[in-house]
């Protein structure tokens, strides 16, 4: 099972779900080149020790335009392993050539107020039951780049991740904390924002 390291404060109340962003690349000075990935996360997990890596449905909606809006209902590994279908559009999880319709990361690239929009969305789809991590590099922006290589062997692409790895700083906008934040006036998009940018 995967296994998110993270320090959480103690002493602040926190959402059943992660929503962990990873910025791998900003110009500095510019507010125009986020990128990098979402993924989500079952707080305590299964084991409730540990948490566990959620998993997205990408069928595409009846009537969307190349893909354009999907499902992005978010599935337990159990589910896609023992359901047909998938419980939020009933379709079924696998197209006609046998590939499973459903991914545990998905991709950004734009503007802060895009990507704080993107995770606004998401907190809300969640019922504001969340916290927000934030996975930022932070230095040369080569192979941060280079991460991005689609044409890069399975290995060195598991070099690039550990690079990563070891050149990142954490941090968590609790749910606890986000909602005094918002008690204390202030748009949603806007304090997400605030901490994807701070
Ligand atoms: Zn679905």
């Amino acid at each position: 099972m995967s296994k998110m390291k993270v320090g959480r404060p103690d002493n602040e109340e926190h959402g059943t779900y992660t929503i962990e962003v990873t910025i791998l690349r900003k110009e500095a000075g510019t507010n125009s080149n986020y990128q990098g990935f979402i993924h989500f996360w079952l707080t305590g997990g299964k084991l409730g020790v540990v948490d566990e890596l959620l998993y997205f449905c990408a069928n595409e909606r009846p009537g969307s335009i190349n893909g354009s809006v999907r499902c992005l209902g978010l599935l337990r590994v159990d589910n896609i392993t023992t359901m047909p279908c998938c419980p939020h559009c009933g379709m079924p999880f696998r197209n006609r050539n046998g590939d499973i319709q459903a991914f545990d990361t998905q991709h950004f690239m734009g503007s802060l107020k895009d990507l704080s929009t993107k995770v606004a969305m998401h907190f809300r789809n969640l019922r504001n039951n969340a916290d927000i991590v934030l996975v930022r590099t932070r230095t040369d922006t080569s192979f941060h780049e280079a991460e991005l290589d689609r044409s890069m062997s399975p290995m060195q692409r598991a070099k690039m991740k550990d690079m990563l790895r070891s050149d990142r700083e954490i941090s968590c906008y609790t749910k606890g904390r986000l909602e005094k934040d918002l008690a204390a006036g202030g748009d949603l998009v806007a304090r997400i924002g605030a901490f994807l940018n701070a």
